[in-house]
């Protein structure tokens, strides 16, 4: 697995996250809101489950096109690199020896300059 494949798992993670997050969200609401059904009522909000699983793929088509676009960026030379692979760098952390980014390729952490 290169440095450059890792990056893009590791930029599509959090669409992955937040459509599983979103689609258990959808079940437990169906399930819930059929529970009365199954004891012979009327369900409590019918189609939930289907108004939470729609909302959750587009949220997370959102999330994935805006982690495409720093890749393009990439692609385009843009972006913070990580001087050791030239891939993206990864959010902002507070770290023992203060701000670091960690590449979103190798795993090595970058120093950020300020004090
Ligand atoms: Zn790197």
């Amino acid at each position: 697995m290169t440095y450059e494949t890792k990056m893009l798992l590791r930029l599509a993670a959090p669409a992955v996250v937040v459509l599983g997050v979103g689609l258990a969200l959808a079940t437990m609401a169906s399930t819930l809101s059929d529970l009365l059904k199954a004891m012979g009522g009327a369900p409590l909000f019918d189609g939930i489950g289907d108004v939470i699983a729609l909302a959750t793929a587009i949220l997370a088509g959102g999330v994935y096109f805006g982690q495409m676009l720093r890749y393009w960026r990439w692609t385009e030379g843009g972006g913070d690199l990580c001087f050791v692979c030239t891939c993206l760098l990864g959010r902002e952390r507070d770290g023992r020896f203060g701000p670091y980014r960690k590449c979103l390729g190798c795993g090595k952490n970058h120093a950020l300059g300020r004090i």
